[in-house]
Formats: structure tokens, sequence, C-alpha cells
């Protein structure tokens, strides 16, 4: 019998196995990720503190390390209903076509208006303000899909919703800026002048394309400066990737109830949420010794924290007005070049998957942009998804690792996350197709002029 007979393409998950709990991989690691720092005092953050800048809840959980599980409030899953479970594919055809004896599964989390993952933790962060009795959040947007789930989270709980917009992506998405207004949130180009930061770096940097690092600033400072706001953030923290536990807690369920075990677990890190929520009940796995995967993260080699990085504490943000966490690194000055498509430019990365990194329990890969677009191109036509340019990342070493398991001829069993659709990144695509697309890697004198100018705090986490 072919394995074809045994495993369907989609594995549709019924709904009482979408997760009742989120997974906190922090409680199952025996050393955890150094803690947030205030720049000032240089301790470690106090809820006190970060709830100036934070709603209450989320602050909690920012900073629990202990309990494993963390309920999901019924309000937040009746949301999740609408979307969720997110299917697991089999690639049949691109294995076919690659001819390779691996099997490979992708989680596709682009089935939602947002078209990407980030509506799993903007959901919650938007459920949490409404909670505490809050007007509206402040929030930066890169390449615009945090943008649009968070717009999308608060117009459903009746919130205010300010959206700072990375400059280049605010021209070269129109239609992403648009769908954001069409959820009723206020999309402003990052710099801007309604801060003080954003007056800053348009008088210190005219004509500047901006940063995440700067729309951060931006937004926490607004944040900060008006009644009743609180700031959010798409990736990075904690929280954040407790909420995307979700991708990986329906993965492990999807996998277990066909009697599949991963070898290979890929996934495409920018800030590291989508990573860190796919990988992080099957690291739990690892870290209880009842199993071992080769996870994989892959970075653009264009803004490549984990691997050339350096690990260390600096800023989140251009501004320097956030806590200072341990991180890989580029240093918050690295501005990636404009000619790199969207997302994954953050110069930093969440501390857990820094920390899983360091640790050993996680590889990281940096591949390049055109060599990104052929394998999104080979990936649209063959599965028929159009993905987008970040989630391409994994496609790629997806399909390099099924092409090494057919040298090998091992049957692995390789499982990525699809993060979501590419609609919104056709100038991309267009740039691809007329093969005017380019490939701009940092040099080391570019790496070492930016991580040189991290402070050196003198702390020992
Ligand atoms: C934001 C985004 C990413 C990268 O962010 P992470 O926090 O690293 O997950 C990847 N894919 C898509 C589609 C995104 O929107």
């Amino acid at each position: 019998m072919s394995d074809k007979t045994q495993i369907p393409y989609k594995i549709y998950l019924a709904e009482e196995e979408m997760p009742a709990a989120w997974y906190n991989v922090r409680a199952d690691m025996k050393k955890k990720p150094a803690p947030l720092l205030n720049p000032g005092t240089l301790k470690p953050c106090t809820a006190e503190e970060l709830e100036h800048v934070f709603c209450k809840e989320l602050v909690a959980q920012e900073l629990n390390d202990k309990d494993p599980y963390i309920e999901i409030p019924e309000e937040i899953r009746n949301f999740y209903k609408m979307y969720r479970p997110s299917p697991l594919v089999r690639a049949y055809c691109l294995e076919k076509q690659l001819d390779t004896p691996a099997h490979i599964y992708y989680k596709f989390e682009g089935n939602n208006t947002s078209g990407s993952h980030k509506l799993n933790s903007a959901i919650a962060q938007a459920y949490y303000a409404k909670k505490q009795g809050l007007k509206g959040i402040t929030t930066e947007t890169g390449a615009g899909q945090w943008g649009t789930a968070l717009s999308m989270a608060c117009s459903y709980f009746g919130l205010d919703c300010i959206v700072y917009m990375v400059k280049c992506s605010y021209e070269q998405k129109p239609f992403r800026r648009e769908v954001i207004r069409t959820y009723g949130a206020k999309a402003i180009p990052s710099p801007s002048m309604e801060t003080n930061i954003g007056r800053k770096m348009n008088e210190e940097f005219p004509g500047t394309t901006g940063s995440l690092g700067c729309a951060i600033s931006e937004a926490v400072e607004h944040a900060t400066t008006h009644e009743g706001y609180r700031y959010v953030l798409g990736s990075v923290l904690n929280q954040v990737l407790l909420h995307q536990s979700v991708i990986g807690l329906e993965t492990q369920t999807a996998l277990k109830k066909y009697g599949i075990k991963a070898d290979m677990i890929i996934g495409c890190a920018g800030g590291g949420s989508n990573l860190g929520g796919l990988i992080s009940p099957f690291v739990g796995e690892m870290l209880r010794n009842e199993a071992k995967y080769q996870i994989i993260a892959v970075e653009p080699a264009s803004c490549p924290s984990l691997t050339r990085g350096v690990y260390t504490y600096d800023f989140c943000d251009t501004g320097k007005v956030c806590p200072i966490q341990k991180m890989y690194t580029l240093g918050s000055s690295f501005m990636p070049s404009p000619n790199h498509a969207g997302g994954l430019r953050y110069h930093g990365m969440s501390c857990i998957v820094s920390e899983l990194y360091n640790q050993g329990l996680i590889q990281a890969r940096a591949v390049e942009q055109t060599e990104v677009f052929k394998a999104a191109e080979q990936f649209a036509r063959i599965e028929g998804i159009l993905p987008a340019p970040e989630s391409s990342h994994a496609i790629k070493v997806a399909i390099d690792e099924a092409l090494k398991c057919k040298q090998t001829g091992e049957s692995k069993n390789i499982v990525f996350g699809l993060t979501g659709t590419g609609y919104f990144d056709m100038k991309a695509y267009e740039a691809f197709n007329d093969g005017k697309m380019s490939d701009y890697i940092p040099t080391d004198a570019d790496i070492k002029k930016s991580t040189d100018a991290i402070p050196k705090f003198n702390v020992n986490f």
C-alpha cells in the first residue's frame, strides 16, 4: 500500500483538537533566557515598570518562566475558531517534482485575511488590552502583516489602533496600508513628524526609508505620551512566542494523529515568533529527553542576526527607549539594505530563540534573496499557494534538505512553517520576474560598525 492512501493531503483537525492552553517553553528550559533589563538601572525590569508600556496581563505572561501551560481565554479561542486549526499539508506535488524520498509537510498560516500567523498574537493582545479597559493600542509594522493583523483584532474588540508603518513599506505596499485603514486603524509612515524620535531621525537621515527599530521607538513614545494607550509588539517578545505556540501544538497533534515523527523542523526567523511558536512544543520534548529533532532557523543573508550577530545585551529599538534584551543582534543601529524585500529586517532576535540557539538546540542558516524567490516561484507553481517572501526562506531550506535526502536516499520527514501568503508582496515578485532582484550581503565591516556601537553593559546574565 502506498503511503498516499494513508496520509491525506491536508490534515484538518477537529475544533476540539485546537489547544485550550498555550505552551510556555521557558518553563522546561533549565537555563532560562536572560531577563529584560532596565537600561537605566541594569536591573531586571519589574512588572510595574513594564506596565507603563505594555498591558498588565501581557506583562505577567512576559515575565512568567514557571508555568508550562497558560489557558487560552474563551473569547480568544472563539476568534481562533474562525480560521483555526490551520491545515498541515503534505507537499506531494513538490516531493514528486524534486524526486525525493523525503516527505515534506507544511503548516499553513495564511488562511486568514491578514495573510499570516500574526493574527494569533494580535487577537490575544487586543483581548487583554480591552479587558484592561484601555482606549487603544499603538504598534509598528514592517512589511505590514502585523499592522493588518492588529487592525483586524482591534476592530473586533472595538479598540483604537495606531500603526507606525516603516516608510518604505508604506510607499511600496499601498494595498496593505489600505487594508489596515479599512479595518479602522490609523497608519502613519515612519519616521514621522508626530514623535520626538521620528523628527530626530528625519533630521539626521533625510530621506531615510525607515527601519523597524525606529518605528518601534515611535509607537512606544506615542503610547507612553497618550492616556489610555499601551504599546504592543508583533514579534520578539516572550508573550508573542507564547501565543504563537498554537502553531506548534496543532502541528504536534496532527503528526501524532497520523503517527508521523518529524525529523526536521524548519522555520523562517525575523524576530523569531513563528519559529519559536512552531518549535516550542518540539523543543519541550527535547528538553524533557522525550525526542530529538533537527531544527533550522532560516534568516536572510542581508540581515543575518543569528549567523553573524553577537550574543549580548542590546537595545530592541533604534531610539533606545525599550528595555534591553540579551539576544543575537547586529546592533540596534544596523540598517538593512532597502533592496531587501519585506520582512525579516529586524536587527535582533527573540531571547528564547537566541538562548536555544546558544545552547545548540537549534541551528541557523542564512539564505540569499534571489534563491529564496526561486524557491517561492517553484513552490507557487507546483503547490498552488503564492507564499510570502518571509515564508519562502523556509521553503528554500526545505527544498535544499529534500534534495540532500535524494542524494543520501533517506526518507526524512521534513516539516516547515508556511507563515503566510504573498499577495501584497507583488512589488518584490515583480523585481524577481523582471530579473531586477539583487542580493545584498553586508560586509564584515558593515556588521562590525553596528555591533561595535552596541554599548558594553556591565551585566552578568
Ligand atoms: C512577520 C512575518 C514573519 C517573521 O516574523 P517572525 O516573528 O520571525 O515570525 C514571517 N512570515 C510572515 C508571513 C510574517 O508576516
